[in-house]
């Protein structure tokens, strides 16, 4: 727990202690310690403890059940000795985006802020067109409700039902999430960024290349010495994203020089998507805004959301990619069928030539199943477009 009228500078130092641990929250029991039909049951109960324990800690806030605070005010004792007048007010609260899921009673994968449809999660918005703020005060009315056509209603909401601690509470429980660097950017979208410039790098043999060169890019300036290569790496944590986020452009620029006419579209498209996620990333680290500097962060969004398409193989998930594989199975086999019926036509230039073709149309057909599979419908990418409206 932190109070709003500190200075970042005093917030973010850790000797200054201006960050108190309040209570240890409960952890709940592994979901595969659970016979799978006992899921649901548990996840309830592990909703309810949460929120009882969250409860209690958060009872002082509550004024009415507070005997000197009838007007919403406290007079409370200040660290310099003097008594002041102070209206509690719970007004931010930190978290990833399962948390936020867990806090605000919302089902998987869809967005804390607003009630974007799930499936249009990885689509640009404009600041002036977002979706409606989630209407908490409507999930408290039929959460209350405890009936059956209010249960039927929260469900096609994509809310639990239950007791919510933030809905008893003096707060906007909209407004508690803020935008945050380390959850939604490094560990979130500029993570997602270097699995999809690996997968690219993969696809087009540049791997090595990038390699080589991620381990060229000299120790000056606070950049760490490297030791590993890029692929080495297997997960990058927030300083490291922070530093490579420095010098990740010009090493993916390098790798991606050169290639056939048909590669240079992607690269090109490549390139200009990381370039626009970099410098939507480096708009946000900015200390203060003013209305250009917050139009250009759109902008660059805007143009992430154009150029982010290319990516679109490495969002293709496990599902997406057995299908492929069954596809490419069927394929060769009509491959197979067609070599063999022609074996005593075909000469062994034409037979070449031939199976060439047959491998050209599997991998395009194989990347046309991937694509079709794939989408960019998944939270952190979404909740960029609410940065804007969040700083002003
Ligand atoms: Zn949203």
């Amino acid at each position: 727990m932190t109070i709003g009228n500190l200075s970042s500078k005093i917030r973010q130092m850790p000797s200054t202690h201006s960050v108190v641990m309040v209570p240890c929250l409960p952890i709940p029991i592994k979901n595969r310690n659970i016979p799978h039909k006992q899921l649901d049951g548990q996840r309830q109960t592990d909703r309810e403890v949460l929120n009882e324990v969250l409860r209690r800690v958060h009872q002082p806030l509550t004024f009415k059940q507070h005997p000197s605070a009838e007007s919403g005010y406290y007079n409370v004792l200040c660290a310099d000795g003097n008594f002041r007048r102070c209206n509690l007010v719970l007004s931010a609260w930190l978290a990833d985006c399962t948390e936020y899921r867990d806090l605000h009673h919302l089902e998987r994968h869809f967005c804390f802020w607003c009630e974007c449809p799930k499936n249009e999660l990885g689509d640009y918005v404009h600041s002036d067109k977002q979706h409606p703020r989630w209407d908490h005060n409507l999930d408290r009315t039929l959460s209350d409700a405890n009936a059956n056509s209010a249960d039927a209603d929260l469900s096609l909401r994509h809310v639990h039902r239950g007791f919510n601690v933030f809905r008893h509470n003096p707060c906007i429980v909209s407004d508690l999430p803020k935008p945050d660097l380390l959850h939604t950017m490094h560990i979130g979208k500029l993570d997602h960024l270097q699995k999809w410039i690996f997968h690219v790098m993969k696809t087009h043999e540049r791997l090595d290349k990038l390699n080589a060169i991620s381990l060229s890019v000299p120790a000056y300036h606070d950049l760490t010495p490297k030791n590993n290569s890029y692929e080495e790496v297997s997960q990058w944590n927030g300083k490291e994203m922070k530093e490579i986020s420095r010098y990740l452009l010009g090493v993916v620029t390098q790798s991606l020089r050169g290639g056939s006419p048909a590669q240079r579209t992607i690269f090109n498209r490549a390139i200009q998507c990381t370039q626009a996620l970099l410098e939507f990333y480096m708009y946000a680290r900015y200390k203060s805004h003013n209305d250009a500097t917050l139009s250009y962060m759109e902008e660059a969004l805007h143009r992430f959301h154009t150029f982010k398409d290319v990516f679109l193989l490495g969002r293709a998930g496990n599902k997406a990619n057995a299908k492929a594989d069954a596809l490419r199975m069927e394929l060769v086999k009509e491959r197979k069928v067609d070599k063999e019926t022609n074996a005593e036509t075909w000469t062994p230039s034409k037979n070449r030539r031939e199976m060439h073709a047959w491998r050209d149309y599997i991998s395009h057909e194989i990347d046309i199943s991937k694509e079709l599979d794939a989408d960019f419908n998944f939270p952190k990418i979404h909740l960029m477009s609410h940065w804007a409206e969040q700083i002003r």
